[in-house]
């Protein structure tokens, strides 16, 4: 297959151009860099399938030549991130949709759109199936990554309906692993880097709850979908759910880190429990997540661990939000 990655150059979507190459497929990934890195794609510079075009999709999609699948991932993805661009986040899910899909069209290819658990907002139904509608604030300060999601799945609903679109959505629930930003401000990457640096670790309220899913799943889980014909929406996470504090008390242990948690008020409108029901998953692609959290973090604390990118002060990539 040749393949198109929008927003390949992030974390989630470097990994998903490694597997794909890895496997045989040839792929284009296109990105504006604007929260990604050339740097998750180094190792892959003299690839002779691969090419990388720098490129913002919100401005149209044309690629040259022969397209059998898109995958649509560019958006900004974590909080500090999206709420530094309120009207370029909803943009990579207006316009950045609409031109991946039309790509799509075009060409007769199957088009993967990278939803999110933030569809269910903060939710009354718990755990999360598909079935569940959410429950999002419109017009909060999350709403610009929250809404354009939401936007983004009922555009590619429409062209699968009126246009015979052979389209699939994933609500992605929060993964972490190797390659994600330091500077990211997600809770992984700012207790990891908080930890490793001796510094308090961050924690906001502490109560609520996220599933951690480790990338290599994740990516797995994308290729399946890929591959397949599912409309979905499919939810992909690890259901193992864990309070915010027991991920700090987790990272801690596992780094023998001697770090105080610094307590902070939650942030508006942040989800109080996420946790994906992933029977859809399991049986439609044959899929479920094999990486437990312990197993998972050590894998990501040893690629942090040997990098010599010093992360940003921490604390700044908090107070953001
Ligand atoms: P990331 O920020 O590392 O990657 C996003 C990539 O998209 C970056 O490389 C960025 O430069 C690129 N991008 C953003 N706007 C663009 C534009 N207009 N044109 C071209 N490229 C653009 O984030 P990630 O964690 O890898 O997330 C990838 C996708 O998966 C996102 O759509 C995100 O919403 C979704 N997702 C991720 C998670 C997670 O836990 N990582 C959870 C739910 C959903
Ligand atoms: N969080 C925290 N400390 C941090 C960063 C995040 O306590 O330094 C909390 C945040 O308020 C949220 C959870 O951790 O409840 C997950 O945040 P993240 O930004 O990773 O992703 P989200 O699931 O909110 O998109």
């Amino acid at each position: 297959m040749r393949v198109i990655v929008t927003g390949g150059a992030g974390f989630l979507g470097s990994h998903l151009c490694d597997a794909l190459l890895e496997r045989g497929d040839s792929v284009v990934c296109v990105d504006d860099l604007s929260t990604g890195r050339r740097d998750n794609l180094r190792h892959l510079a003299d690839h002779p399938a691969f090419r990388f075009v720098e490129h913002d999709v919100t401005q149209g999609l044309y690629v040259p030549g022969p397209v059998d699948a898109v995958a649509h991932l560019a958006s900004p993805a974590s909080p500090p991130d999206y709420l530094q661009r309120p009207l370029q986040t909803p943009a990579a899910g207006s316009h950045g949709t609409e031109h991946a899909l039309r790509l799509a069209r075009r060409h007769g290819a199957r088009f993967l759109l990278a939803s999110t658990s933030e569809v269910y907002g903060s939710p009354s139904v718990h755990p999360q199936p598909e079935e569940y509608w959410g429950h999002v604030n419109p017009i909060g300060p999350r709403s610009v990554h929250d809404e354009a999601k939401r936007f983004a799945e009922a555009l590619t609903m429409a062209h699968a309906r009126s246009l015979d679109t052979n389209a699939g959505i994933v609500r992605i629930f929060d993964t972490y692993g190797p390659r994600m930003s330091a500077h990211d401000g997600r809770v992984v990457t700012n207790f990891i880097t908080q930890a490793l640096d001796g510094v308090p670790l961050t924690v906001y309220g502490g109560t609520q709850t996220r599933s951690f899913c480790y990338v290599d799943d994740l990516v797995r889980g994308l290729v399946a979908m890929l591959d397949s014909t599912e409309t979905g929406p499919v939810n992909l996470g690890n259901p193992q759910e864990r309070t915010v504090l027991e991920l700090a008390e987790l990272i801690r242990g596992l780094t023998g880190s001697r770090s105080p948690l610094h307590h902070r008020p939650v942030p508006q409108d942040d989800p109080p429990r996420h946790r994906p029901v992933i029977d859809r998953a399991a049986r439609t692609l044959g899929w479920s997540p094999t990486v437990g959290l312990e197993e998972g973090l050590r894998r990501t604390l040893a690629w942090f661990a040997g990098r010599p990118e010093k992360p940003r002060d921490v604390a700044l990539a908090s107070i953001e939000r």
